[in-house]
């Protein structure tokens, strides 16, 4: 099976076909083409997405997209089995044009179509990389979530956790705007901690030590700013230490938090747990080895430990829609061309396939 996969829900113009094979545990999935177009330099001047820009921007970039994808893929429209477009959560502006695109290609062709829940794409990205089976843990480390959720198979969520405030994303990029390391900041903030020395700032490690596995970032962020402001003005090695300190606190909130749902996995299934990271933040090297470490110690025995997609994957692209697109219509899965764009949409809130 093809799926032609469409991706707008926030500033990254996407599109992608993505190639299935086979049924059950004997699945298999290939990337035909996944082509990726940042907004990047649109919305710098701003120091973050605007959602009017994105949305004009998407309209302007992604019929390109989609020819480019589709040439680079070897494959017409009649060559696919499905449209699948990203209808929520997100920006309502840039969901409404990704998904009324998919909508009239799918018409046109006369191909099925399937509305996406973003973050099930995130969720289900492993599968495509590394054909894992159900179920396994997620750890959603993204600009607009921080989650960790039981994946039991195709909409079947379970979220055992969730930040209360900030995103951690959203933490690195309200720390590195403070530091005035500009946008995005993850990035930035971990090419700083890197030469930074984590030592020199105890910072809060949020939520550590208590039961669950919800995050909290914003008081981090605060104790940041006021180490900031007490110590300006800032030279590089200010900065770069505040960066490695900060860092340091994330990635032990998470390995917290983690270790929670790593043992109540265990405890749940009584196998060894499956770790999967996906996100954005996921593409943080500290934040990758700190994971990798703690699965092992849970016992985690699938590939290094920690399952973790290539970087062009963690962040958004459409290949995960293509695919997410993949696994609902493999189980005869279809959205009628009324499904309407979610501006939220949370993962319980996905229909099982
Ligand atoms: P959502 O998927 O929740 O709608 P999003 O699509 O904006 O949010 P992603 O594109 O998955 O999120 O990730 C973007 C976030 O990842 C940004 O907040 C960015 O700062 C962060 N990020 C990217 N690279 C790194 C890195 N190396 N270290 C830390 N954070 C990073
Ligand atoms: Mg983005
Ligand atoms: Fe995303």
């Amino acid at each position: 099976m093809r799926v032609l996969g469409i991706e707008t829900s926030c500033d990254e113009t996407a599109a992608a076909v993505v190639a299935r094979t086979g049924d059950g545990d004997g699945f298999s999935g290939r990337i035909l083409s996944n082509v990726v177009l940042s907004q990047l330099a649109e919305h710098t001047p701003y120091g973050g997405v605007v959602p009017e820009i994105a949305a004009r921007a998407h309209v302007e970039t992604l019929d390109g997209l989609i020819a480019q994808a589709l040439a680079e893929a070897g494959c017409g429209l009649d060559d696919l089995d499905g449209i699948a477009a990203t209808a929520g959560p997100g920006l309502i502006g840039g969901l409404l044009v990704g998904l009324m695109t998919g909508k009239a290609i799918a018409a046109a062709a006369n191909k099925p179509f399937v509305a996406v829940n973003h973050l099930e794409a995130h969720a289900l990205t492993a599968r495509l990389t590394d054909g894992l089976a159900f179920p396994y843990l997620l750890l959603l480390v993204t600009g607009g979530h921080t989650q960790i959720v039981k994946v039991e198979d195709v909409g079947r969520y379970r979220r055992w956790g969730t930040t209360v405030d900030d995103a951690a994303g959203e933490a690195f990029d309200k720390v590195a705007k403070m530091l005035g390391l500009g946008w995005p900041g993850g990035p930035a903030v971990e090419a700083q901690a890197l030469k930074g020395d984590a030592a020199r700032f105890a910072f809060p490690r949020p939520m550590t030590g208590r039961a669950g596995c919800d995050f909290s970032f914003s008081g981090l962020k605060t104790a940041v700013r006021i180490e900031a402001q007490r110590i300006a003005p800032l030279s590089e090695t200010d900065v770069a230490d505040l960066c490695a300190a900060f860092q340091a606190a994330v990635v032990d909130s998470l390995a917290d938090r983690t270790g929670n749902a790593l043992l109540r996995f265990t405890e749940e299934t009584g196998a060894a747990p499956v770790l999967v990271v996906a996100g954005g933040v996921a593409a943080n090297q500290a934040v990758r080895a700190r994971l990798e470490a703690l699965a092992a110690a849970h016992g985690a025995t699938h590939g290094a430990g920690l399952v973790a997609p290539p970087l062009k994957l963690c962040g958004d692209n459409a290949a995960m829609v293509a695919w997410a697109g993949c696994e609902r219509l493999a189980r005869g899965a279809t959205d009628t061309l009324d499904a309407p764009a979610r501006a939220r949409w949370s993962l319980e809130d996905v229909e099982a396939a």
